[in-house]
């Protein structure tokens, strides 16, 4: 069953959390650079140091992406395009949104490309 086009008062609640979750990755990627630039403090060569930075990285990464998919979800907002699916068209379900504000497809689709 397809949503509806999100109203403005919906549209200022998804910017909102936009914004907020965009200030929070931000903020964590900030922070894991200044610990990367560090380069690890006085605990060099340690195998769990080691372990612990290569996960660090893997997070700046993955959170690299999500940074990129709320700006675009912000832009979306401003064009009006906001909440319709970029696969097939249809209005995302509001409680989808909820849960992944920046989400492109909708749950049909979205399940059609992780099946491959
Ligand atoms: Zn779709």
């Amino acid at each position: 069953m397809p949503g509806r086009k999100p109203t403005a008062e919906d549209l200022t609640t998804f910017k909102s959390q936009l914004q907020a979750m965009l200030g929070l990755i931000s903020g964590d990627i900030s922070h894991l650079r200044d610990d990367l630039a560090s380069g690890g403090g006085e605990h060099q060569g340690d195998e769990g140091e080691r372990y612990f930075q290569g996960f660090n990285l893997e997070l700046l990464q993955h959170d690299e992406s999500t940074v990129q998919e709320l700006l675009d979800a912000l832009d979306r907002i401003e064009e009006g395009t906001y909440g319709r699916c970029a696969a097939c068209g249809v209005w995302i379900r509001k409680d989808r949104l909820r849960a992944v504000p920046h989400a492109r497809n909708c749950i049909e689709c979205q399940r059609g490309a992780e099946a491959g």
